[in-house]
């Protein structure tokens, strides 16, 4: 018979300790960092098995450590149908070739709440034939994201009215270039001029100005159709990119806005503002390559109409 202690190391009190200390940070950092800590394997069918889960996914998903490892199903089920494949699609992937995972994702919890949340999780070093350890952390993002979005909607649009704004509207201009180069697709821009509208500011004052600016937006986008892009060109300006439209239709248009808003007077406090647009049309060209020379054009046809008594379309 072997003795015993010739292979199996007595533990000393030292070792113990530091076993200890090490148990005791685990339990902390589980416990206190604010983030969902999850460890999981997958099997040779490919479904994953939970092996730790911190106490914070109650706070961050509302489901119980206990629920999350008993099954993963109940994170994959709350995936915002939106996200969900694309999720799927990425998780294979990184399952087959990759050492990491990292996605956004929006996540709706039982009580009906949204959220969106960082996934990230790391292929661990393998030990011989045991299953690779996948380990993660998931966090809320959900105020980054909202910031986020209202930064984008910031800098892509215009405070006062709501319409886009002109960095807005020369990246959809330049969508619309590629696809006249692959679909030679006709599309018309509209530029549109208040009349007189220093003189609704100095009759009125500023805010009866700012007023007709945004009744003004909403008449030409009553106007549109969906894929029509309206935007504040600059002060009392507009222009409008008009997809999959000729001249003649571009005409239509621009002269639907002209006597909609001519026709009546705008309701304003106890008064009424009258207001009138000129417009100037262009539609694209096929060696059009730059937004400068249609918004040339179409200034040039504004300045006619103006020149020729405002309140009228001309094209170039
Ligand atoms: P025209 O028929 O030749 O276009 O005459 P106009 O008076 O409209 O011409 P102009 O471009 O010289 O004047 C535009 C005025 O628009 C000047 C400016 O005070 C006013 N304006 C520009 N942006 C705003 C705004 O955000 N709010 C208000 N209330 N007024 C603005
Ligand atoms: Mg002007
Ligand atoms: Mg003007």
């Amino acid at each position: 018979m072997e003795d015993d202690s010739a292979t199996h190391k007595e533990v000393s009190a030292q070792e113990l300790k530091e076993l200890r200390d090490k148990a005791e940070r685990f339990d902390r950092l589980t416990h206190y960092v604010p983030a969902l800590l999850y460890d999981y394997i997958i099997d040779a069918d490919g479904k994953s098995h939970c092996l730790y889960c911190n106490d914070y996914s109650l706070i961050l998903l509302g489901v119980p450590p206990e629920a999350f490892m008993a099954d993963m199903d109940h994170f994959w089920k709350m995936i915002h149908p939106d996200d969900l494949q694309q999720f799927r699609e990425r998780d294979l992937r990184v399952n087959r070739d990759e050492d990491t995972f990292f996605m956004d994702t929006r996540v709706l919890l039982e009580t009906g709440q949204e959220k969106w949340i960082r996934v990230s999780s790391t292929r661990t070093p393998s030990r011989g034939d045991e299953p690779v350890i996948w380990s993660g952390y998931m966090i809320d993002i959900s105020e980054t994201k909202r910031l986020e979005t209202l930064l984008r909607e910031q800098a892509t649009h215009d405070a006062l009215t709501g319409l886009g704004n002109r960095h807005d509207f020369q990246r959809h201009f330049r969508e619309e270039l590629s696809r006249r180069d692959r679909y030679q697709r006709a599309s018309a821009v509209l530029l549109l001029d208040l009349d007189h509208f220093k003189k609704v500011n100095d009759r009125y004052g500023h805010d009866a100005g700012d007023f007709v600016l945004k009744r003004v937006s909403q008449l030409i986008q009553d106007q549109l159709r969906a894929v029509d892009v309206p935007a504040r060109w600059g002060g009392e300006e507009f222009c409008i990119l008009l997809p999959e439209t000729g001249l003649e239709e571009a005409l239509a248009a621009a002269e639907r806005i002209r006597a909609g808003l001519a026709r009546e007077p705008l309701d304003y406090q106890e008064g009424e503002i009258p207001i009138t647009v000129s417009i100037g049309v262009t539609t694209l060209r096929p060696d059009d390559h730059r937004i400068e020379d249609v918004i040339k054009r179409a200034d040039a046809a504004l300045y006619r109409a103006k020149r020729e008594g405002r309140n009228r379309v001309a094209h170039d």
